[in-house]
């Protein structure tokens, strides 16, 4: 069993403000939003980072951009647009290790990222 923060939200450990669940993902409000929308899409299994997604790995992952797609237009943001971001390792932002999809929308974002 790991002990990641996600790995307690997915097991109900901790709270989370859930905006979707079914048997393969979980999607819940991050607590620290960086727009109007910021959810969090998870796999369920656990998937440490991006260079750990394998070819048995693709309709998960696959699962996990329709959700949130999903999301984005019940948020009302899908035709404004938004951004979605999977951070990998220490140079690419990643702070928790089970990988999550983060979407972010309801505001303009600024390109490049810092
Ligand atoms: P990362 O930097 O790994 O791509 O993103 C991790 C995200 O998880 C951050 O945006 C952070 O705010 C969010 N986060 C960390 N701990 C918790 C928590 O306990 N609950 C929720 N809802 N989000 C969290």
């Amino acid at each position: 069993m790991s002990d990641t923060i996600f790995a307690k939200i997915i097991r109900k450990e901790i709270p989370a403000e859930i905006v979707y669940e079914d048997e393969q993902v979980l999607a819940f409000r991050d607590i620290n939003p960086q727009g109007p929308t910021h959810v969090l899409v998870i796999p369920k299994e656990e998937i440490a980072t991006a260079n750990d997604i394998i070819g048995d790995h693709e309709q998960l992952v696959g699962h996990m951009v329709t959700t949130a797609v999903q999301i984005a237009k019940e948020e009302g943001i899908a035709d404004d647009g938004y951004r979605l971001v999977m951070n990998c390792n220490p140079e690419g932002g990643q702070e928790v290790y089970h990988i999550h999809l983060h979407l972010i929308g309801g505001r303009q974002m600024e390109w490049p990222p810092g």
